[in-house]
């Protein structure tokens, strides 16, 4: 499935097979995540050259080929670094400067076959199958990135329960952490979902928490979010902005960011924090709820997403026989 501009619906394409370069595998993809950063790179909120483009970012797949042939691996989004830059050379290859991104500089996983560089194909925990194992190579990851820039914050606002949210939710509780989890106003299903995977509250994101928080993490795409998660954590608190792309955050009083409160962002993952989340997931255990869809149903996925249908994590199952 091609994205031939921003704003078009994918279409469905034969392309060449894929040829692996130098250090490079070949892989048959079995499933491949959905995130809400492909509704950005389809609606051209993110800038991305090649054309057409594979999108896909959460990738399981078969190694054909070479050492590594029937291994089962993920790909994740950050597809290559240049391993020079100042980011690089000091643990931080999540900002280099010249980083190359699965399914918006390279093709991905919309598809039945893919290259991705051996480096960055991680080993998946057994424990989980294909479609289950999906999202934890960008919801997981980056929601894990997020939960430990957070601090030991021991009451946790979650803004956005989705994919990243699910999981975040249960490693959170796991830790022993106490998780609010903010919706839209009035999505009772949203709000269930949380309370089922251990929210002991749960409620409308624009409106104040039941008690103050230590931090917040706002996996919402939604500017108005930051001023409402400063006001509901206390001194102290920090607030993370999770997502790649945001609305535009309104003004606010200094006075809610006043008390040493924190904001920042988290920006992609680096291969360390793959190693460690995949090793963490089957030990707490993180369980995925997944909603399926064929890989010709990639709009429709993309538009179950977009309006906030999907419970847990959108999933192509790309090959059903793997
Ligand atoms: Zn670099
Ligand atoms: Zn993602």
């Amino acid at each position: 499935m091609v994205l031939d501009e921003p704003g078009a619906p994918l279409r469905a394409a034969d392309l060449p097979d894929p040829e692996p370069g130098p250090g490079e595998l070949l892989l048959r993809v079995h499933a491949c995540g959905v995130c809400r950063t492909d509704l950005h790179v389809v609606d051209g909120e993110l800038a991305t050259t090649r054309r057409p483009l594979v999108p896909g970012h959460q990738i399981v797949a078969t190694v054909l080929g070479g050492e590594r042939a029937g291994e089962r691996v993920g790909v994740p989004w950050l597809g290559w670094t240049c391993g020079r830059c100042r980011f690089c050379t000091s643990g931080r290859e999540n900002l280099c400067v010249a980083a190359r991104f699965t399914g918006a500089d390279l093709d991905g996983g919309y598809a039945e076959l893919a290259v991705a560089d051996a480096r960055f194909c991680f080993p998946l925990p057994a424990d989980y199958p294909d479609l289950q194992a999906a999202p934890l190579l960008c919801a997981g990851l980056i929601g894990h990135r997020a939960l430990r820039m957070a601090g030991d914050a021991p009451r946790l606002g979650l803004y956005g329960f989705g994919a990243a949210a699910h999981i975040v939710c249960q490693v959170a509780r796991h830790e022993g952490r106490r998780v609010f989890a903010f919706t839209r106003g009035r999505d009772a299903e949203s709000q269930a979902f949380a309370r089922e995977l251990g929210a002991e509250w749960a409620g409308d994101a624009l409106g104040p928490p039941p008690e103050e928080l230590d931090a917040a993490i706002i996996f919402a795409p939604v500017g108005e979010l930051v001023p409402a998660a400063l006001r509901a954590v206390g001194r102290g608190g920090t607030v993370v902005c999770a997502g790649i792309h945001m609305s535009d955050i309104p003004s606010f009083p200094y006075e809610i960011l006043w008390g040493e409160r924190t904001l920042r962002s988290v920006a992609n993952l680096t291969r360390a924090d793959g190693e460690e989340f995949l090793a963490l997931a089957p030990r707490v255990p993180v369980r995925t709820e997944v909603a399926t869809y064929a890989l010709a149903d990639a709009n429709r996925a993309l538009a179950d997403l977009r309006a906030g249908r999907v419970r847990g994590a959108a999933v192509l199952v790309v090959d059903p026989g793997a």
